[in-house]
């Protein structure tokens, strides 16, 4: 009889421990469970669904068309395939996400009732959480001593294993992969998937491309959002198409620490979730909780269509709604404006996010809208507030990025592109533009939404 592997956030068949350990069988039943009770499984939101579906038709090609998809509750689907094809070992990656736990050990006990046995195991942190603990027990939660004490100091992450031959079973009673309805019914998803190749081959060439071509430079170009300097590796690596070992083994040489240490942020998030599992609701410094947060839908519409008139707000917003990616520095730009000059709960842009980020991720997102808002366990204080014109000028001087996802102010100069408000009016005119018509006026003032945001946060240190 076959051994049964539950894909789950593993989308892949080289270096998965659990694959592997099945495929020692030498017959794998392949299998995807969307589960209804879970349908936004680990922060799935409209452009995760998008490249899921293609990342299990990629999977799909790679089992030669044997991945096996059902939909049902998988403590049910699980145990009766296994009876059906008289499977002894059901395997699956581990994933720490306390949203599914209770639903986990159902998934084991209900098999191991029925006599099979389950081994679930760990490819997707670098470290189990249990192995990167302060010496008391208690978890880190700083992030420099996390990675240092806690991560470099403990045994390395392991090498990527060779792959395991198998054959790939298929099951006749299996659903198509339509049958999930995953492809979002807005048109928008076919553009913004445009931009990206998925799957486990095409991770794997994003990743190779990378070490040869940025990763020296990356320690210097990563914060430039014009510059493409990044891996762009976060929807493989949430969707598991890629290992974080095969990124980490494959990142030596110069740039090799900064790019590992941004993976360490990685493991820091999920960590912080297995401690928090309401990580993404409840604040993590509690007097937040009785933060002045404002309702205001218009503004918060202005933010979500890249709206706002502050040009390097707008363009994050906009790469965000056009690719389903934002790049770091503009994630927390974007971020930092709506919890502090708009004064808007920063669970409101979180989920906002996570409806249109491919790598919307439970982990990396809850915990890093906590660290822009200023209330995460190791944040940047929330009397730091990102000034978006500085920003732009130090991160995109010449308005590459700008320009790319806000053509109207394409034709202003250097010097005006990231505040178009203090330009001449000779200048916008020269330009083509006239503010309010072409391209909005700002929809705060910088410089007093600051003040109000200072105000707001004294509101609840005072004792
Ligand atoms: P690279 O710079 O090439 O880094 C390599 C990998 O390291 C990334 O793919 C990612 O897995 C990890 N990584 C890098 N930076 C971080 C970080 N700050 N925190 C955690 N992991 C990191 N990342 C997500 O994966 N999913 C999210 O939902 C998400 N939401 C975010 C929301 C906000 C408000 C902010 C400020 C950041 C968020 N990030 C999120 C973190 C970071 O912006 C992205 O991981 C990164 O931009 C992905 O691009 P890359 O793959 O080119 O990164």
């Amino acid at each position: 009889p076959p051994a049964i592997h539950w894909f789950r956030r593993d989308l892949r068949l080289a270096d998965n421990p659990a694959l592997a350990r099945a495929a020692r069988a030498g017959r794998v039943l392949p299998v995807f469970i969307a589960d209804p009770d879970h349908p936004d499984e680990s922060a799935l939101g409209a452009a995760g669904r998008a490249w899921l579906h293609r990342s299990l038709e990629a999977l799909g090609q790679s089992l030669g068309g044997a991945l096996n998809i059902y939909l049902g509750r998988p403590q049910d689907v699980l145990p009766a395939l296994a009876a059906r094809w008289g499977a002894r070992l059901v395997t699956w990656g581990r994933l720490p996400d306390p949203a599914l736990a209770t639903r986990d050990e159902a998934v084991s006990a209900a098999l191991r009732g029925a006599g099979c046995e389950v081994h679930a195991e760990n490819g997707f942190l670098l470290w189990e959480p249990e192995e990167t603990l302060k010496p008391d027990g208690t978890p880190y939660r700083v992030f420099t001593p996390f990675y240092r004490k806690g991560c470099l100091a403990a045994p390395p992450p392991r090498q990527p294993l060779p792959a395991v031959p198998f054959e790939a079973v298929r099951d006749a009673e299996a659903l198509p992969l339509a049958a999930l309805d995953l492809w979002p019914k807005h048109p928008w998803a076919e553009g913004m998937m445009a931009h990206w190749q998925v799957g486990e081959k095409a991770a794997a060439a994003r990743l190779a491309r990378f070490v040869s071509e940025r990763l020296a430079a990356y320690p210097a170009r990563r914060d430039m959002p014009g510059a493409d300097g990044t891996s762009r590796l976060s929807p493989h690596l949430h969707f598991g198409e890629i290992s974080p070992n095969a990124a980490w083994h494959a990142a030596t040489g110069p740039g090799a620490d900064k790019f590992r240490a941004e993976l360490g942020w990685r493991e820091f998030s999920w960590n912080l979730l297995v401690h928090n599992p309401d990580l993404a609701e409840r604040p993590l410094r509690p007097e937040f909780a009785r933060f002045p947060w404002r309702d205001d839908e218009a503004a918060f519409t202005a933010w979500t269509r890249g709206q706002t008139g502050i040009p390097l707000v707008d363009a994050g917003m906009r790469e965000l709604w056009q690719t389903g990616w934002m790049h770091n520095r503009v994630r927390m730009v974007t971020a930092s404006f709506l919890v502090k000059n708009l004064l808007i709960d920063w669970r409101a842009g979180e989920r906002w996010f996570r409806d249109c980020l491919v790598d919307a991720d439970h982990a990396n997102n809850a915990a890093s809208w906590q660290w822009v808002a200023g209330c995460g366990a190791d944040a940047a204080p929330y009397f730091r507030i990102f000034n978006p014109v500085l920003q732009g000028e130090k991160f995109d001087p010449r308005g590459v990025y700008v320009r790319r996802f806000v053509p109207e102010l394409s034709r202003l100069p250097d010097r005006w592109l990231h505040r178009p408000w203090d330009a001449p009016r000779e200048t916008l005119a020269a330009a083509g533009l006239r503010l309010g018509r072409d391209y909005p006026a700002p929809i705060v003032d910088l410089a007093t939404s600051r003040q109000r945001a200072l105000g707001a946060y004294r509101t609840i240190t005072a004792a």
